[in-house]
């Protein structure tokens, strides 16, 4: 962990969640952010069908709100899709963009990643980058490569280490119980820091670690150099487990 950066824990929960579930859960975070003092910020990502009754739920608590994805510009004819400030107006300070599941299921690249992350910067909200190597670009020892140029591809002009998240989540450990090793996870992240230091964000730049993060291996993860938090996909639709993951923040 980089000493001066406050670390973010966030919860991206896909397409899951009716009603019911998202506000209890949102709900429940909220309650205990209220009446406990995190080393870390907290924020959750539901599917755009839960953002208003979410904002609701965690209004007056620490707990942030953000969205999965938005479009790269603010209004017009583009048939369901949601812009960056059509979210920002529904209460999101973040938006994730990028996600392998964004960049595999809707053919996503590098190039149009970087404009919804600009779009996300003209709407004033943090745009939280993903990027990760597939299981084979790693086994080709192509990983450094693989993420330095989705860095340097999906950041805009805009981007500084107030407006961005990096999220790095190797495509292989998302939702498979897989994780790296400790040197394997310090090596990207050491690898993301100096392109933050020669390109944009330096030292401030928040870096996130991905992929199959549960409160069993969290602190151990997020004590890791130039990890500044977590992206938490399955382990953030559980209140209690989401928690414990927050609360491991050194
Ligand atoms: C994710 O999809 O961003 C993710 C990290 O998922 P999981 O934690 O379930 O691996």
């Amino acid at each position: 962990m980089t000493a001066s950066v406050r670390p973010l824990i966030a919860g991206n929960w896909k397409m899951n969640g009716r009603r019911a579930d998202g506000v209890a859960l949102a709900t429940e975070l909220a309650r205990r952010a209220r009446s406990h003092d995190l080393a870390c910020d907290l924020l959750v990502c539901p599917p755009a069908t839960l953002l208003a009754a979410v904002a609701v739920a965690i209004a007056d608590s620490p707990v942030v709100l953000g969205a999965q994805d938005c479009h790269t510009v603010a209004a017009g004819a583009h048939t369901g899709d949601i812009s960056a400030s059509m979210l920002a107006d529904v209460g999101c300070r973040y938006v994730i963009v990028g996600h392998s599941e964004r960049r595999t299921n809707h053919g996503e690249g590098d190039e149009l990643v970087g404009r919804k992350a600009a779009a996300a910067h003209a709407a004033a909200m943090v745009a939280v980058v993903c990027l990760g190597e597939t299981e084979a670009q790693r086994n080709d020892g192509a990983t450094l490569s693989v993420v330095e140029k989705q860095f340097r591809g999906s950041l805009p002009a805009s981007a500084t280490a107030d407006n961005t998240v990096i999220a790095y989540e190797p495509v292989w450990a998302i939702g498979s119980g897989r994780v790296p090793t400790n040197a394997e996870i310090a090596a990207v992240h050491a690898h993301l820091r100096t392109l933050a230091r020669d390109a944009r964000g330096g030292d401030s730049l928040r870096l996130l670690y991905g992929g199959s993060v549960k409160a069993a291996n969290a602190a151990e993860i997020l004590s890791i150099a130039n990890v500044n938090g977590a992206l938490v996909g399955g382990a953030s639709l559980n209140a209690e487990e989401f928690w414990a993951i927050a609360r491991s923040c050194p």
